[in-house]
């Protein structure tokens, strides 16, 4: 079984000098099978980016000895969220291991400028979520900063997109953003944040899981010693025995393996993928064709080019194919949507 890179986890905020110390001590208890400790680092926050403003704002400095007490009494590594040049000053003068930026600060670039003026020339690892919004290069934007303020270490976390309607998550996790993220910078590694694009505990390990899937490079997870009485983010924070629980079952999966076996095998597989991959975009290429033969018709006879009920019958064909062959109904109906509108495209 491989291992999880990174593990962060910790309470959504430091409250008390009790919660931190106590939901520390917890949380090296968790073992891995080796018997070394699973979490690598210890998250609390000690300024909270609130959306109301009676509700509870953090701690602020106060809690800096607190942190201070994890890092020497139990050896673990501290990480804080800064938003503020006065939150870095804050917590680099008192010795904690690392930052990171939370959502709505990577969404401001004024606000990542400022930070990256007073990080330059310091040698802190720094984490940065996601904007709020699911825009890649404002993600990569900030990070781009970071570079150039001469920031050695930076992990990018994936911690979902705020989104308006219903969905299952607070946040959707549009995993395609982090996925494009790894392929423009390959240098920089990914983690996921599966408690906050959650939004309640119950999904936090099939997030989890699929992070791992996806080959991100570690967690970082609420965990809180009695969340029912948590000040932030109550629903979402796990206790370190159901932490321990939900860690135990994760599949933690290699990015690749030495097996001869196993690299045949895949070898074998995605050259038939390959060619069926060709003949895709080669059926698109003939849809197309026909597509633009169909349009000069249309216009000769001045006809409109959509065409509703013929519109309304592919897509219930395509529908209806899909679940004969035990596809996804929604894919195959947003696949079809695109083929649509490229095809009304070509002929407008
Ligand atoms: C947090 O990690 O507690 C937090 C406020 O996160 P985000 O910036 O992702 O909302
Ligand atoms: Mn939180």
């Amino acid at each position: 079984m491989s291992e999880i890179e990174t593990l962060i986890c910790g309470p959504c905020s430091a409250e008390t000098e009790e919660q931190v110390f106590e939901t520390a001590k917890a949380l090296c208890g968790i073992l891995r099978p080796d018997g070394k400790r699973y979490v690598s680092a210890y998250r609390a926050g000690l300024w909270k980016p609130r959306t109301h403003p009676g509700s509870f704002q953090g701690v602020g400095e106060r809690g800096i000895p607190w942190l201070v007490r994890v890092q020497k009494e139990l050896g673990m590594k501290v990480i804080v969220e800064v938003a503020k040049p006065a939150h870095i000053d804050a917590v680099l003068s008192a010795g904690i291991d690392m930052i990171w930026i939370g959502t709505r600060t990577t969404t401001n670039s004024f606000a990542m400028q400022d930070l990256c003026d007073v990080l330059r020339g310091v040698d802190v690892p720094v984490f940065v979520k996601n904007p709020v919004n699911p825009d890649l290069e404002l993600w990569i934007g900030a990070i781009e900063r970071l570079q150039r303020a001469g920031i050695k270490h930076i992990t990018a976390v994936h911690r979902g997109f705020s989104y308006y309607e219903k969905s299952k998550y607070r946040n959707i996790p549009k995993w395609q953003v982090p996925i494009d993220l790894m392929q423009r910078m390959p240098q920089i590694p990914i983690i996921c944040d599966p408690s906050h694009i959650a939004g309640d505990k119950a999904y936090v390990a099939e997030i989890s899981q699929k992070a791992m899937d996806l080959g991100f490079k570690g967690l970082f997870i609420e965990s809180h010693i009695c969340p029912d009485k948590a000040l932030s983010d109550a629903k979402q924070q796990l206790t370190p025995s159901e932490l321990a629980s939900m860690l135990d079952a994760l599949e933690v999966r290699s990015e690749s393996s030495e097996s001869a076996d196993y690299l045949a095998a895949v070898d074998h597989i995605r050259a038939h993928i390959d060619v069926i991959d060709d003949n895709i975009l080669e059926l698109i290429a003939s849809r197309m064709r026909l597509v633009d033969e169909i349009g000069r018709y249309k216009k000769e006879n001045n006809i409109t080019v959509l065409q509703p009920r013929r519109w309304e019958s592919v897509l219930n064909k395509a529908i209806a194919g899909a679940g004969e062959r035990g596809l996804d109904k929604k894919f195959v109906e947003e696949l079809f949507k695109l083929i649509h509108q490229a095809s009304i495209d070509r002929q407008s």
